[in-house]
């Protein structure tokens, strides 16, 4: 199944939540057995050989592709959750959203320093999810980190956020 067979999978929905967005349901995605198996393709070739330990997945609709993931990679799958609902120690990052802040969370004892991290999330859009997450992760100490996303909004142009030395991958890349 090609890239743009995908990418024309994705429903859209226009003003969803809010007026003014275009939303990009992935539902449709997970659908039919054969765009689910080339996602999980797809994503088992970026990863094969990077040594991968643990897949974070960041709530909630990175809970979908990401243990999925885990599986295929024979690593371990963390999630990232918002305040409140993982129930042991955790480690905590804020952010700010358009409107106010906000912030996630993670099990104190998900990730070792010896654990190469594959952190994925569903979209990427100003990325200020994913550079929580990402600075969260960081801050466990582990060895390597990967980010992963299975739609891009390019014109948004978040990758600039992550530093140059981080492997920045999504799988289906959107204009508007
Ligand atoms: P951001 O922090 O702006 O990169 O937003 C990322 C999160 O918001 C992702 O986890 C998405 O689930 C959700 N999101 C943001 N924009 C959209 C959109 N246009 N369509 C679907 N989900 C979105």
């Amino acid at each position: 199944m090609s890239i743009q067979k995908l990418k024309d999978i994705v429903r859209n929905i226009s003003d969803f939540p809010i007026p003014g967005i275009e939303f990009k349901d992935i539902t449709t995605l997970f659908q039919s057995p054969e765009s689910l198996h080339e996602l999980s393709d797809i994503l088992y070739e970026m990863y094969k050989d990077k040594g991968i330990t643990m897949v974070v997945g960041i709530e909630s609709r990175g809970f979908f592709m990401g243990p999925a993931t885990a599986l295929r990679l024979n690593a371990g799958f963390a999630p990232i959750r918002k305040p409140g609902k993982l129930p042991y120690k955790v480690y905590e990052e804020s952010y700010t959203k358009e409107y106010g802040e906000d912030a996630i969370q993670i099990h104190a004892d998900a990730l070792g320093k010896d654990d190469v991290v594959l952190i994925h999330d569903d979209l990427l859009a100003t990325g200020g999810t994913m550079l929580a997450a990402y600075k969260l992760v960081k801050k466990m100490g582990v060895k390597k980190v990967y980010l992963n996303f299975l739609i891009e909004l390019e014109m948004l142009d978040a990758r600039k956020l992550f530093p140059e030395d981080v492997e920045v991958e999504s799988i289906l890349k959107f204009e508007i």
